[in-house]
């Protein structure tokens, strides 16, 4: 068998069409035009990258982009100050604050900080605790594109076998609770889990979320298995010169794609869902706010 390569950048421009019909009807029936405020603590060159990036995501979906630079030895008091500043703005219906921060920051207290209803990130111990019990919430989003991907390949997920190996705040654990929410069996590996290519085999949906190069080998695959590699990693890569580098994943794309029925490249699999559910979480963060319907296929 040669699986089917999920097409990531493809899906998401769906998913960034939805977001934008959307915010058409709520500015055309409401008056509402959903916004963004994303803030960059600090001058890394790879979030200062990422922030632009979401800028520009944002406005082409006719939303409103709102960015702040602070400077790297910003005081958590006057970050503080911002956040509620943006928390009562009724025109910023979703507040990221760009991570990692400087040391003197702690990531913990800012999330906690954001108003819940404007966690798009979702990482709140509120909106984590909503997902946990079954309850409305705003998920993580680079899990809840995952998610809508696997609908969209398989349909109804419930009764499937589901391993997450990897069980971080932002990756593992809600990807878990959201395929667990679609009644699926679910297992989560990590680095303790004893037997960890046998708990692989059994799975018909697997997510590896881990953070290291090609861990997964096709044979660890159950045949006609989808899976959903999430992990970014950059390795060297001298048949493109020296010095140079090229990005792979979590699994082992040649030999997975023999066995499974479903895999997604990296890179252009699942890393172009972020962004697209962020701002589906925006405009669902609009919606929830303003007491309006939500959209329909953008929500877990
Ligand atoms: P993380 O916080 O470092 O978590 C990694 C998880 O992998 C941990 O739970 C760890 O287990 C587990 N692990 C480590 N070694 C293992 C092993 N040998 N066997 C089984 N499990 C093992 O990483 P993360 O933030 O979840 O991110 C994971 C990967 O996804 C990274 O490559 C990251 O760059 C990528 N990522 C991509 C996107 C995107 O595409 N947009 C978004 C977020 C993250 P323990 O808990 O036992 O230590």
């Amino acid at each position: 068998m040669t699986a089917e390569i999920l097409d990531g950048k493809a899906f998401a421009a769906e998913i960034r069409g939805k977001v934008a019909e959307h915010v058409t009807r709520l500015m055309a029936d409401h008056d509402l035009q959903p916004g963004l405020a994303v803030v960059l603590v600090g001058e890394d060159p790879a979030s200062e990258v990422y922030v632009r990036n979401k800028g520009i995501a944002t406005r082409e979906c006719g939303m409103k982009s709102v960015e702040h630079k602070l400077p790297a030895d910003t005081p958590a008091e006057d970050l503080y100050a911002l956040i509620d500043q943006l928390n009562a703005d009724p025109s910023v219906h979703g507040i990221l604050v760009q991570f990692p921060v400087p040391d003197h920051l702690s990531e913990t207290e800012i999330v906690s900080r954001i108003d819940p209803a404007k966690d798009v990130d979702g990482l709140s111990v509120t909106n984590a605790g909503l997902l946990a019990s079954g309850q409305k919430t705003m998920a993580s989003c680079t899990p809840l594109g995952c998610l809508m991907l696997l609908r969209a390949t398989l349909g109804n997920l419930s009764g499937k076998d589901a391993v997450v190996i990897g069980r971080s705040n932002l990756v593992g654990k809600p990807m878990a609770q959201l395929l667990l929410r679609d009644s699926c069996t679910v297992t989560i590996a990590h680095s303790r889990t004893a037997d960890i290519a046998e708990t692989v085999r059994r799975a018909d949906i697997v997510v590896a979320a881990v953070g290291r190069p090609q861990m997964v080998p096709g044979d660890w695959i159950k045949p006609g298995a989808c899976v959903i590699d999430v992990g970014i990693n950059r390795i060297p890569a001298p048949e493109k010169g020296e010095g140079k580098t090229r990005l792979v994943g979590d699994v082992d794309f040649d030999s997975a794609r023999q066995v499974a029925g479903y895999i997604t490249p990296v890179p252009g699999g699942v890393g172009p869902l972020t962004i697209a559910c962020l701002l589906a979480n925006t405009v669902t963060a609009a919606c929830r706010i303003n007491g309006l319907d939500e959209p329909e296929g953008l929500t877990a």
